[in-house]
C-alpha cells in the first residue's frame, strides 16, 4: 500500500528541509507517492497566483500535505500563502508541540507543552483597511463563538485522548472585553463538558512570564491565532530554539503538516540549517496516516543524532560557531543511518 501526500517544498529554507524530511520518511519503508507543488513567488511567475487552486484541489484530493515554510511579503505585496491554505481549507486548529529533546541545548528540561492555536480567525482573518491613507489604519480582529468552541473542544479531546491533565486559555480578556471576553467565555463552558481535564486561564503577557519561569506548570495551551503565534515562538525557545520545532494545521479529514520557523531567507541554500523541525513534522504526518511504528523510530533516531551531539548543525552545538556542526544533508544522513 502506498499514500499520495501534497509535497509543498516552500521557498528559502523550505527545500532544504523538506528534501531532508522526505529522505527520512522514504527510510523508514513506509511506501509514499509525493506530489510536488509549488507556491508563492515561483508560483506567482508560473501561475499568475502565489496560491494557484490546482494545489488546494491537490491537498483536498489527497487529504494530507505536508510543506516548508513560504516567504510572506512584509507591509505590502501578495497575502499569506500559509494563512490562505489554513482557511481555505478550514484548518482550524494548529497542533504545536514543544517539548525538550535530551541533548538540544536549552535552558529547561522536561519541559512538554501542546499549543493548539485557532487557525482561521482573530487578525489573521485578514480584514484590514487605510482609515486615511499614510496616516491611519485599522485592522478588525474577529473572533467568533463558533471558532472559540470548536478550537476549544479540539484542545479537550486532545488531553483526553493524549493522557494530559490541564488546559490553559489564553486571552486578554481584560482589555479586549468583547473579543477575548468571548473567547473566554466560551472555552469555560467547553470545560465544563470534560471535568476530568483541570482548567484554568491566564492573560496572556503574564503567562509569558510564567511560562519563562514556571513552564513545568503548564501543559496544554489554547490560544486565539495571534496570541498562539508569538507563545509559539517562545515555547520554541524553551526547549531548544524553530530548528527543532514541529507543527500540525487541522481540518475534519483534512491535515497539513509544517514547522513552526518559517523560510528564514537569509540561510537559503546554504545546507545550513537545522532539519529537525521538519523530520518531526514528517513524524507527525506518519502518526496521522497511522503508521505509529514508523513515527516512533524516525522520533528515536532523532532523539539518537542529537544526543550523540556529533553530526547536529550549528543551532544544537553549545556555541553556534562551533566549526564541527554538520549541514542540513549531513544532519539527515546520520538520521537515516540512526533509523
Ligand atoms: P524564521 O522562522 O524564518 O527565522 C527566524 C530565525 O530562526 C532565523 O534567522 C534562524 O536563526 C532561526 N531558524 C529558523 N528556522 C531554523 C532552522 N530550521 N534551523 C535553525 N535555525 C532556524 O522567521 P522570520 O525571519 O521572522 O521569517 C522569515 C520569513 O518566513 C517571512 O517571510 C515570514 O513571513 C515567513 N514565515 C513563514 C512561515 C510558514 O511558512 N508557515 C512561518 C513563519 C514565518
Amino acid at each position: 500500500m502506498s499514500y499520495t501526500i501534497t509535497l509543498i517544498p516552500g521557498d528559502g529554507i523550505g527545500p532544504e528541509v523538506t528534501d531532508a524530511m522526505r529522505r527520512v520518511v522514504e527510510a523508514t519503508g513506509v511506501k509514499i507517492d509525493w506530489e510536488v507543488h509549488e507556491v508563492g513567488e515561483g508560483a506567482i511567475k508560473r501561475y499568475g497566483t502565489p496560491l494557484p487552486d490546482h494545489v488546494l484541489e491537490a491537498l483536498r484530493r489527497n487529504k494530507v500535505g505536508i510543506k516548508g515554510p513560504v516567504t510572506t511579503p512584509i507591509g505590502g505585496g501578495f497575502r499569506s500563502v500559509n494563512v490562505g491554505i489554513r482557511k481555505a481549507l478550514d484548518l482550524y486548529a494548529n497542533l504545536r508541540p514543544a517539548k525538550c529533546i535530551p541533548g538540544v541545548p536549552s535552558r529547561y528540561e522536561g519541559v512538554d507543552l501542546i499549543i493548539v492555536r485557532e487557525n482561521t480567525e482573530c487578525l489573521y482573518a485578514g480584514i484590514e483597511h487605510d482609515v486615511i491613507p499614510g496616516e491611519a489604519a485599522e485592522a478588525i480582529r474577529l473572533i467568533t463563538r463558533r471558532a472559540s468552541e470548536r478550537i476549544a473542544r479540539f484542545a479537550f479531546e486532545y488531553a483526553k485522548a493524549n493522557g494530559r491533565k490541564q488546559v490553559t486559555a489564553v486571552h486578554k480578556g481584560n482589555i479586549l472585553k468583547l473579543t477575548d471576553g468571548l473567547f473566554l467565555r466560551t472555552a469555560q463552558k467547553v470545560a465544563a463538558d470534560y471535568p476530568e481535564i483541570a482548567f484554568n486561564d491566564r492573560i496572556v503577557d503574564n503567562l509569558c512570564m510564567q511560562l519563562v519561569q514556571r513552564p513545568h506548570e503548564y501543559d496544554v495551551l489554547v490560544l486565539p491565532n495571534l496570541y498562539g503565534d508569538i507563545v509559539s515562538d517562545l515555547c520554541s525557545g524553551l526547549v531548544g530554539g524553530l530548528g527543532v520545532a514541529p507543527g500540525a494545521n487541522l481540518g475534519e479529514g483534512l491535515a497539513v503538516f509544517e514547522p513552526v520557523h518559517g523560510s528564514a531567507p537569509k540561510y537559503t541554500g546554504q545546507n545550513k540549517v537545522n532539519p529537525t523541525a521538519s523530520i518531526r513534522c514528517g513524524a507527525m504526518m506518519l502518526r496521522f496516516l497511522g503508521e505509529a511504528e514508523a513515527a516512533d523510530r524516525i522520533e528515536r533516531a532523532v532523539a539518537r543524532v542529537i544526543a550523540e551531539g556529533q553530526k547536529v548543525t550549528y543551532d544544537l552545538k553549545p556555541r553556534r560557531d562551533d566549526p564541527t556542526a554538520v549541514g542540513t544533508r549531513e544532519m539527515a544522513e546520520a538520521i537515516i543511518e540512526a533509523l
